[in-house]
């Protein structure tokens, strides 16, 4: 399909590509809508087959910016930028020439962190221009958003176990988490001190030792999904939920940090059918950028005024359960429904 007609399709506002010519960088950098506000989302590196994966990437990526940065109540539109692979060996005047294309949006796309950056990285970007966050808290930023996002799937799960009928005290209820990192691990040490039953995978070794450490029992990364548990918590990798997936799970709630853990639409629909309780991820996983996005308020950043907009995540989370139980549609319809509400009604 044309760009342009791709670009209709999706809704975006703006699509470039960028080159620099004398590191030879190669970026592109979807503008998905900037109705709320600058279009704020990170910067991806990462290893596509071709410039059309990027291209798809970029387009699904920006507009699910837009969904959850609306449905997180916050005055930011949906943006995304990837850089493709390999990097130019010289990392420092790769992240300049990418502060030089960022600055050139003068402050319509507000880049931060994602997949293959690190906070440094966010730093050399400032050098070039004040349109990206994401800094260290030493620095004056609002540090690492993992610990954020956690906050949030944590909130979101009482909600998900209410809807499902279960007790959002966690008493009797076992979570299977996905991915030990950042998030995961995260996650299983609010668990564990509410005295959930957790058991937890990873690939890595490091990731299964610190589950360990917080008081979750290991399974293989093979078997997590297919626990007898209460709730799944994928918190590592995306489209883990799928048609052969789906059929297989046993438990009563999804809820979870990972991007994109549907493979497809149809995905939704397939675990309503199964009576499961689906936390659309991107609802659910929004207390990073909530975090990020703060250092652009008016005064600067608040952690207060953070965690009182991650813990509202539950209670965003509870009315798309209860809208989705009413109109008798997926949590993923709802969900993406009252973020274009929102974003029309601003536009
Ligand atoms: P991370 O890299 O710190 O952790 C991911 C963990 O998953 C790693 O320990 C990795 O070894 C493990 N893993 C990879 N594949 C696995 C598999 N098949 N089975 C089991 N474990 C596997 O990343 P993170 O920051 O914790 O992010 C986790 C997920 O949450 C990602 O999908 C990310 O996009 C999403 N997310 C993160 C944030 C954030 O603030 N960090 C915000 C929103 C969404």
């Amino acid at each position: 399909m044309e760009i342009l007609e791709r670009m209709a399709t999706g809704d975006h506002e703006e699509v470039a590509f960028c080159r620099d010519r004398n590191t030879g960088l190669r970026a592109i950098v979807a503008i998905h809508d900037t109705r709320l506000g600058p279009g704020l989302g990170g910067i991806r590196i990462r290893e596509y087959g071709d410039e059309n994966q990027a291209m798809t990437d970029v387009l699904r990526l920006s507009q699910a910016m837009s969904y959850k940065n609306a449905c997180a109540g916050l005055d930011f539109g949906g943006a995304k930028a990837v850089l493709l692979a390999p990097l130019p060996a010289d990392r420092r005047a790769a992240f300049l020439a990418m502060g030089r294309i960022v600055a050139g949006f003068a402050g319509r796309y507000v880049a931060t962190e994602d997949m293959g950056m690190t906070e440094p990285d966010i730093a050399v970007l400032n050098e070039v221009t004040p349109h990206a966050v994401g800094r260290a808290r030493d620095a004056g930023g609002s540090g690492d958003p993992s610990p954020h996002t956690a906050d949030g799937v944590f909130a979101g799960m009482r909600a998900a176990l209410r809807a499902a009928g279960l007790d959002d005290g966690f008493a009797g209820v076992r979570v299977a988490v996905q991915g030990c990192g950042k998030v995961g691990l995260g996650l299983i040490r609010h668990l564990v001190a509410v005295g959930a039953d957790v058991v937890a995978a990873d690939t890595d070794e490091s990731g299964v030792a610190a589950a360990r450490e917080a008081g979750a029992g290991i399974v293989s990364p093979a078997e997590i999904l297919f626990q007898d548990v209460e709730v799944i918590a994928p918190c590592a990798v995306g489209a883990v939920l799928d048609a052969d997936s789906i059929p297989a799970l046993r438990c009563r709630v999804v809820a979870g940090g990972a991007n994109n853990q549907l493979a497809t639409e149809a995905d939704a629909a397939r675990l309503r059918e199964r009576g499961i309780v689906y936390a659309p991820d991107f609802v659910i996983n929004a207390g990073g950028v909530i975090n990020v996005g703060d250092e652009l308020a008016p005064g600067g950043y608040d952690p207060a005024r953070v965690a009182r907009r991650v813990a509202a995540i539950e209670t965003t989370l509870e009315g798309i359960f209860a809208e989705a139980a009413e109109a008798g549609r997926t949590t993923a319809e709802i969900a993406v429904a009252r973020a274009r509400r929102r974003i029309e009604a601003a536009g």
